[in-house]
């Protein structure tokens, strides 16, 4: 198909039993919509988790021609991995920090540890001093999430201390917030008071506290960046609201086999479905292997007919009524869609009992996938 690659490393299309397919113009409209949001402050790209499920390496090449040029990932590991794929350029700050023992390799792929502790800013002042260089740093901070970051008193540790930062140039200082989306709770408003109180006690650096959802809570909550992940990939920032962002995904599930059915025909395990009459169903190659929710038994689509599924999710495969539609219409090797325009991510979630989060980051590694 013209404007799209594969990425060498996954099922061919026609091996494959399921499609995903990545729009990365969807991501750079997002990009730019949360751009255009942000009067001052500049705008990163989270992409741990390898890109939330999409592929960090596409997903930060993208937004790198969107003028993006600093990443987030969780791991170490992945920031490596993101190194050696975006080049020596954009900057890459590792969220979790670093583990004893980390901090050489991290220093010699130039990454930028969130240091999370005293005890881990000590430790990336020794790899500075061995290194006989200046390293990069930020300081993340807990303002109320009790999950990672410097508590009050590590902060005042660290400030007492003149040779806090020596070998070091302090990038950034980081906190994250607990109840973003909850756009009511007092409790953003306390993560931002403590944030102030806490990084006054730090050298001057820029600042930053919003994820996706952050940033629609208003402009005193950007400071000077801000670190959006799942709404570049098209999660509502705004759960109960209209999305303001675009649907950066498609999943297609290929057709493997079709069948009449009468009457009384149990299908699937447990055989939790009885066909009330006449019908036909298809089977398709997707199960919860692939990261498709057990627990969510909706439907697949036809263009905008609703095929609903029947009887248990399996492993590799969903069985779906397609009465709905004429009669041969659709043939094994056919494919119909599970995540789109008429079930987005977040429809998927919630059906399953989940956030959008989960269903990204869970999608398999038996797709086919292409960009676009
Ligand atoms: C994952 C993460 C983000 C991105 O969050 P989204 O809700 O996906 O925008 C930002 N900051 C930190 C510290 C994170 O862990």
């Amino acid at each position: 198909m013209s404007g799209m690659h594969d990425s060498s490393d996954r099922p061919g299309f026609a091996q494959a039993g399921a499609i995903l397919t990545i729009d990365l113009g969807a991501v750079r409209e997002n990009f730019r919509r949360l751009s255009a949001r942000l009067p001052s402050a500049s705008c990163a790209a989270v992409v741990k988790a390898d890109g939330y499920g999409l592929g960090a390496a596409e997903i930060a090449a993208a937004l790198g021609e969107e003028g993006c040029s600093v990443f987030f990932v969780a791991h170490a590991a992945e920031g490596i991995a993101l190194r050696r794929a975006i080049g020596p350029q954009p900057e890459i700050f590792v969220l979790n920090g670093l583990h004893a023992g980390a901090e050489d390799v991290c220093a010699a792929n130039s990454l930028t540890a969130a240091a999370n502790s005293v005890e881990q800013l000590a430790a990336w002042r020794a790899a500075a001093a061995r290194a006989g260089r200046t390293l990069p740093v930020a300081v993340q901070i807990d303002s109320g999430m009790s999950r990672l970051g410097m508590s009050r008193a590590e902060v005042a540790r660290v400030a007492a201390d003149p040779a806090s930062f020596d070998g070091l140039d302090l990038r950034l200082v980081l906190s994250h917030l607990a109840c973003a989306e909850e756009a009511g709770t007092a409790a953003n408003q306390d993560q931002r008071t403590a944030f102030d109180s806490l990084r006054a006690f730090l050298p001057p650096a820029p600042a930053s506290l919003s994820n996706s959802s952050g940033i629609f809570l208003g402009d005193a909550y950007h400071y000077d960046m801000v670190r959006p992940g799942a709404a570049l990939y098209g999660v509502n920032p705004m759960p109960g609201r209209a999305n303001p962002m675009e649907q950066a995904v498609r999943l297609q599930a290929r057709i493997i086999q079709t069948r009449h059915l009468d009457a009384g025909a149990t299908v699937g395990y447990g055989h939790t479905f009885h066909a009330a009459g006449k019908m036909e169903v298809a089977t398709i190659a997707l199960g919860y292997a692939d990261g498709w929710p057990r627990r969510a038994a909706t439907a697949a689509w036809a263009d905008d007919t609703k095929l609903p599924m029947v009887g248990r999710v399996s492993m590799d495969s969903i069985v779906i009524d397609i009465s709905a539609l004429p009669a041969g219409q659709l043939k094994p090797g056919d494919l119909v869609d599970l995540i789109g325009p008429y079930q987005t991510v977040d429809d998927l979630a919630a059906s399953a009992g989940t956030i959008g989060y989960e269903i990204l980051t869970g999608l398999g590694r038996r797709f086919h996938r292409r960009y676009q």
